[in-house]
């Protein structure tokens, strides 16, 4: 964790939620974060594109952001079922999660895929996630770094910058597993993305880097203190309030 870069909490609620008791969790986050005064980290939640709305007014006047968890490379057009970035922001979405390893496995995103999605979400005046992480075969196979950098280097648009771009490692591994990386592992990579970022962006420093893979209350604490490491992106114990708030709770 770092003094010049604000922490960032996200929870990607993936394709769970329904209207009454996604209400009843934002209610219930709002009332944790209002006992703290002025809380010393962002607060993001994406949830299924249908309760972006709702949850949008739910949290207004709070600290919650709402974001969506993809979005279509174009502004408008044929593509039934597909979501604009526009249509996110137009719904009171502040952020959108582009390239997490879901879509990019079930859905064939390639890394241009993920550049043009993340530069769609830029361009509607959202602040984009951009997702990447290594399976368990490259990891195995000692290719970690090479797919990390690869990934960086073709998912991020070329006018990223601090303030409307942020990371999220996800060794694919780790993601709804219960296993995850040891803190040193998790050092390395993210250095390395640090690294990466500062031959393409000018503040690459201020740029949260957030580590994401069966994050929970009882590991959050040793992850968030690792280096580089600016939050967390949150599945499972972003569901519910009482799970979600232990892991805010080591960053504020
Ligand atoms: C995710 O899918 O972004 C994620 C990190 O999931 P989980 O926390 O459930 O591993």
């Amino acid at each position: 964790m770092s003094q010049q870069r604000r922490p960032l909490i996200a929870g990607n609620w993936k394709m769970n939620g329904l209207a009454a008791a996604a209400a009843e969790e934002i209610a219930e986050l709002r009332r944790l974060l209002k006992e703290k005064e002025t809380p010393a980290c962002d607060v993001l939640i994406c949830p299924p594109a249908t309760l972006i709305a709702a949850l949008a007014a739910a949290a207004r006047g709070s600290s919650i952001a709402i974001g969506g968890q993809d979005c279509h490379a174009n502004a408008s057009g044929a593509h039934t079922g597909d979501i604009a970035a526009e249509m996110l922001k137009d719904a009171g979405a502040t952020h959108c999660i582009v390239g997490h390893s879901e879509r990019r496995a079930d859905h064939g995103e390639t890394n241009a895929i993920v550049k043009a999605k993340a530069e769609a979400a830029l361009r509607a005046g959202l602040t984009v996630l951009v997702c990447v992480g290594e399976t368990l075969a490259e990891r195995d196979g000692g290719k970690t770094l090479s797919v990390i950098s690869d990934q960086v280097k073709n998912s991020l648009p070329q006018v990223a910058s601090a303030a409307t771009t942020v990371i999220a490692y996800e060794p694919v591994w780790a993601i709804g597993t219960g296993k995850t990386p040891t803190p040193e592992d998790v050092a390395a990579v993210h250095a390395h993305i640090r690294a990466e970022l500062k031959a393409l962006m000018n503040d690459s420093e201020a740029v949260r880097i957030l580590y994401g893979g069966s994050v929970k209350g009882s590991n959050a604490a040793e992850l968030m203190a690792v280096e580089n490491v600016d939050g967390a992106l949150v599945g499972g114990a972003s569901l519910k309030a009482a799970d979600f708030w232990p892991i805010i709770e080591t960053v504020i």
